[in-house]
């Protein structure tokens, strides 16, 4: 993710900070400070405890996602929570299940033993969390904040109880919402278990946005929409990686297609983007090796920085990497997402070019392919 960076690695994971995270204890730490001087840094530094159990709660997700032989790439503090990036997510609901419910277990397990540390000591504790959890979640009134004035093994206590509770809401992709899809999928299938979810967990996200918006909450609100956004996002991949299964590259790609050779002017070009529905154009040399791609950005950029008489080379982007015939849909789909441009040509084993696979043409694809399914 940019804009974040390293600050520890855990069991051969880096743990970093997204700088809107800093942003936040920094705003905390300054506006506590000139408040009530260097007791108002207390918020700041129960942020950064929250933040503690965010991460231990992530490495509970990690270590069971490692059993199954899943590595993480990073966790990501950002200051709605934490995020594990997982390298890829596992197939059976089994292990779906056991890897979301790690996360809360772990919260459950800190809370049992701070529960079990001031039950110890005498202290009141489900009356204090009786009174605490309501005043956390609606706000006080009047009375003194426990999130702020709780001593730290109290304060810990219920933290841990919240961030249990607040996951296990069923609103994927939260860990509730991934349990919830891997209970379905054993019966439904991969694909319809996660629409529900995903509905489910938009229908959450929805009332939790106005609830933020009616009480002025613009963290909850921010969270809402978080989940709101992703649930679609996850929704959508999951149905296209099902329509494509089986498909490879050789299905997917236009084989109608201009090539422009590589000296060519940016005038030539102009006219061939204007000629049809071509946007990106693989540009050749005079043995018809591939040298690039001229995208239409590139065309207009290269327009306005050296005129419509420069060179087509001067303006495509290079070098360019090609997609092999035979690859599968989730590998050319992965290879082209992660290329960053709209288009990607295809070559055969003598590196010929034989086909441009294209972002509209794969969305058109898994529409068709969607609507065959359905009927
Ligand atoms: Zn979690």
């Amino acid at each position: 993710m940019s804009w974040s960076f390293r600050i520890a690695r855990l069991f051969g994971v880096d743990v970093k900070v997204h700088v809107t995270f800093v942003l936040l204890l920094g705003i905390q730490a300054i506006l506590g400070y000139q408040a009530a001087g260097p007791e108002g840094l207390l918020l700041a530094f129960r942020t950064l405890l929250v933040f503690g159990c965010v991460v231990l709660h992530e490495f509970g997700h990690i270590l069971t996602a490692r059993r199954f032989g899943i590595q993480t790439r990073d966790v990501v503090l950002l200051p709605i929570g934490g995020v594990a990036r997982l390298e890829r997510l596992p197939d059976r609901p089994r292990e779906e299940l056991l890897i979301a419910v790690a996360g809360p277990a772990v919260n459950l397990v800190l809370g049992l033993l701070l529960g079990a540390y001031l039950a110890a000591r005498g202290v009141p504790m489900l009356t204090f969390l009786g009174s605490a959890i309501p005043a956390a979640l609606f706000g006080t009134t009047g009375g003194p904040d426990p999130l702020m004035t709780a001593p730290l093994p109290w304060f810990l206590l219920l933290v841990n109880v919240l961030l249990l509770g607040f996951n296990l809401l069923p609103a994927y992709p939260m860990d509730g919402g991934r349990v919830l899809r891997a209970l379905l999928a054993t019966r439904l299938g991969h694909v319809r278990a996660t629409r529900i979810a995903a509905t489910v967990g938009q229908g959450l996200a929805m009332i939790a946005g106005v609830y933020g918006l009616l009480g002025g909450d613009y963290l909850f609100m921010l969270l809402a929409l978080f989940v709101f956004l992703a649930a679609g996002q996850e929704a959508a991949m999951v149905a296209a990686r099902a329509a494509g299964r089986g498909i490879i590259v050789d299905q997917m790609m236009v084989t109608r297609y201009i090539s422009i050779p590589l000296y060519a002017t940016l005038r030539q070009a102009v006219d061939l983007l204007l000629e049809g529905e071509q946007r990106e154009f693989p540009v050749l040399d005079n043995v018809g090796a591939i040298r690039g791609l001229l995208t239409r950005d590139n065309l207009i950029h290269g327009l306005a920085a050296r005129g419509p008489d420069s060179a087509v080379s001067e303006a495509m982007t290079q070098p360019v990497q090609t997609l092999p015939l035979g690859l599968s849909f989730d590998e050319a789909l992965g290879r082209l997402r992660a290329s960053g441009l709209p288009a990607l040509p295809v070559v055969d084993v003598g590196g010929h070019l034989v086909g441009m696979l294209t972002m509209d043409n794969i969305t058109d694809l898994i529409l068709v392919r969607q609507a065959v399914a359905r009927t």
